[in-house]
């Protein structure tokens, strides 16, 4: 018997398999999707095995498995399958497919996970034994106490019996100690009710049918109850005997929600998610594995969980960008769970106030079947919001807050209710604007804003590659306030607390959500009314739910807004939307004030009118004129270098051969990547759009195929980019 085995290494020229010969005494053992210990060349490597044959070429000298790795852990048929499909879709080696699946590194050089034991002490020999040795020896008390407590029940924790009687009896034998895996996560089983439905609630939960292959898209406004539908969906499954699998975005964006499912499902949960350790993971994933829990509830990779007979699948807040990968694979759990719905035959549901572009273009064309709540759950208004125009605050010295901001914190300070300040703000932002006008620089051919390069002074258009230099003066106003617009979070928390010394106020940035947790404790402690005020960056917009905050502050809504990205409305709509979700989500009414150099700004009034289809059709319109997605779609190929001429002579290469080979796209570039040097390697891009895929991921894996053994470049390709 022989087995076909894939290596642990991640590279291209081993992306395939080798066979080796399955010694005798793992013959009945071995079995596909296994991971097992091989020699390689001269060392040992881990590998997995992909299928069993009797047939090998004579001609090569054939190794043995040396060792299974992990009995327990396999990846089933399904899984296997799965792996086929993304190394396809996405050109990724199938070691990186399998890897992203599993709950820890296939490596040989990682650390083994151990799972945890605890000891614990029973009764070794027959009953009518135990009973003539308690007659016999009346006089050792705390030896025949032990033994009654080990006849009444069972099994006992040996820490809370240890001492000298208890070695006695371990001595001659009556007890034995037994090891029981103990899990690092441990929940209890208490249970609470499920919330009735609301008739549009109902109305959406019935539509949905089980056994049944179809993708649904849930557009529910924030606080429209979606959280309960899906705990329905779930026990609706689990009814018909099956599993369940929902998706969040970041698990520590969604403790609520996690909260709320422990809630009414116990210990029937696995939860996967990048914050466990990697005990914990494994623990989470053996869980699933024995079929001891039904319902997995986790982020991106959660999409390969290891369920079977699967009865419903949901991902929250469908829109979010952490369900791509943008490393190796590049997959998209949308698509993969997509796939997975057709091995199931259940239905996969995509749920957001927000939708995402792409998924409410297919709702509207009948790709996905659109389920809608338009009305809040419990009442609540959906809240008011004003936008706030800077430029005239400016004149008034208002730099940060404007007056209004101000005027409507003091009143819910001295109301006792609640504030979430929002900064808007990505990291790497290098937009230019005007503090006097507003104006910020675009390009002329893609309606995007120029990325400013400060080493030579140059704005640069990261989609075509146009570039221009930069001006003293603003091109609008001629003066010479173009800076860029740097707010972070601890200067905002300076100027709140110089306007409201009294008001207790907890920041939530990156910088203060390092550790392990203290994202939850922070949220914790905002829920339990410690704090007045809440500031942070986008990690506040989500999924929270704090009765008492009745007043959203979104401070500078115009850094999303100028991102150098045809997205860059799309995700201000989402982010903007989600945290005014936030306010007024009780009985009290709520407002949000956005700030903003650009109040007649078509996505910010869409906003402010709570108005997703208005946004859709408009930003439709221009995706249309500019033939971006959904109506193209895209593909992105990068030339990486250490050489600065070869990067350069590379890319035009690669555009050449992708003009002589594919039809009926558009090739734009080759451009500098949004970040161009990096590592001290140099990286150019070229954007495919295509409407229909015809032999493109042919011709990728082909120019793949060229570049496999070139030392000096190396070519990254994703069949499916979110950021370009
Ligand atoms: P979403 O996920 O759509 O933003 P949630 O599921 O978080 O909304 O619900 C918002 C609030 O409304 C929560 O406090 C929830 O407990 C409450 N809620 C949801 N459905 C009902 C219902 N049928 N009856 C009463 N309260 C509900
Ligand atoms: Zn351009
Ligand atoms: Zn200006």
């Amino acid at each position: 018997m022989y087995a076909n085995v894939l290596v642990e290494y991640n590279v291209k020229s081993l992306d395939k398999s080798f066979t080796y010969k399955i010694p005798s005494n793992l013959v009945d053992k071995i079995k596909p999707g296994m991971q097992v210990i091989v020699p390689f060349g001269k060392s040992i490597c881990n590998g997995f095995v992909l299928n069993l044959t009797n047939e090998v070429n004579e001609d090569v000298e054939i190794k043995s498995i040396y060792k299974i790795k992990n009995e327990e852990i396999i990846l089933n048929q399904e899984l296997l399958a799965l792996g086929l499909y993304l190394k396809e879709t996405t050109l990724c080696n199938l070691i990186s497919a399998y890897e992203a699946m599993l709950p820890s590194d296939v490596k040989v050089k990682s650390k083994k996970v151990n799972n945890k034991y605890v000891t614990y002490i029973k009764i070794a020999v027959a009953l009518s034994k135990v009973e003539d040795y308690i007659k016999d020896h009346a006089r050792s008390k705390k030896q025949i106490s032990i033994l009654n407590q080990l006849l009444e029940e069972e099994m006992v924790l040996k820490t809370a019996i240890s001492g000298t009687s208890l070695n006695e009896l371990l001595r001659i034998g009556l007890v034995c100690e037994e090891q029981v895996q103990v899990y690092r996560i441990n929940k209890d089983n208490k249970k609470k009710d499920l919330v009735k439905l609301n008739d549009y609630q109902m109305k959406v939960f019935d539509e949905v049918v089980f056994n049944e292959a179809k993708t649904y898209l849930l557009h529910g406004v924030t606080g429209s109850g979606k959280t309960e539908i899906y705990i329905k969906w779930i026990k609706k499954a689990l009814n018909l005997k099956k599993t369940a699998l929902l998706l969040v975005p970041e698990i520590t964006l969604t403790t609520q929600i996690v909260n709320r499912l422990y809630d009414v499902f116990g210990c029937d949960i696995a939860i996967l998610h990048s914050g466990l350790s990697d005990g914990e993971r494994q623990d989470e994933y053996l869980k699933i594995l024995r079929k001891e829990v039904r319902v997995v509830v986790g982020t991106r990779s959660s999409a390969f969980a290891p369920l079977e007979n699967i009865g419903v699948m949901i991902i929250d807040e469908e829109h979010s960008e952490s369900y791509k990968q943008e490393n190796n694979p590049k997959y998209d759990a949308i698509e993969v769970l997509k796939k997975r719905s057709l091995n199931h035959q259940c239905p996969l549901i995509l749920g957001s106030a927000t939708p995402s572009l792409d998924s409410y273009a297919r709702a509207s064309k009948g790709v996905y079947q659109l389920l809608e709540l338009n009305k809040r759950a419990n009442d609540a208004m959906l809240p008011i919001i004003h936008l706030v125009n800077m430029e005239e605050e400016y004149k008034k010295r208002n730099m940060i807050i404007s007056s209004m901001l101000k005027e409507f914190m003091e009143a819910r300070l001295n109301n006792h209710e609640q504030i979430i300040l929002l900064l808007n703000r990505r990291g790497y932002s290098t937009i230019l604007n005007c503090s006097n006008c507003g104006f910020t620089y675009k390009c002329p051919h893609c309606d995007i804003n120029l990325t400013y390069h400060k080493t030579n002074n140059h704005l640069r258009c990261h989609y075509c590659g146009y570039t221009t230099f930069l001006k003293d003066k603003c091109p609008n106003c001629k003066s010479d306030a173009i800076n860029d617009f740097g707010l972070g979070t601890e200067k905002l928390e300076k100027e709140v607390s110089k306007l409201f010394p009294s008001a207790r106020i907890i920041r939530m940035d990156a910088d203060t959500t390092t550790k392990k947790n203290s994202h939850d404790e922070i949220i914790k402690k905002f829920a339990n009314y410690e704090y007045d005020i809440l500031l942070g960056t986008q990690m506040i917009s989500k999924g929270l739910d704090f009765p008492k905050v009745t007043l959203v502050g979104i401070v500078n809504a115009d850094q999303s807004l100028n991102m150098p990205d045809f997205k860059a409305s799309e995700r201000t709509f989402q982010l903007l939307h989600q945290a005014s979700g936030r306010a007024g989500r009780s009985s009290s009414i709520g407002e949000v004030i956005i700030q903003t150099m650009n109040p007649t700004d078509y996505t910010l009034n869409c906003i402010k009118d709570n108005n997703y289809q208005m946004f859709y059709k408009h930003e439709m319109q221009i995706r249309k004129n500019l033939k971006y997605p959904p109506y193209y779609y895209l593909a992105l190929v990068k030339i990486i270098s250490k050489d600065y001429d070869t990067v350069l002579k590379e890319s035009n290469k690669v555009y050449k051969y992708l003009l002589k080979n594919l039809s009926n796209v558009e090739i734009l570039g080759p451009t500098t990547a949004p970040i161009f040097k990096m590592n001290n390697k140099y990286t150019m891009q070229i954007i495919i759009k295509y409407r229909k895929a015809d032999n493109l991921y042919k011709v990728l894996k082909e120019l793949d195929n060229q570049y496999l053994l070139d030392k000096l470049t190396n070519i990254e390709i994703d069949t499916s980019p979110k950021n370009i």
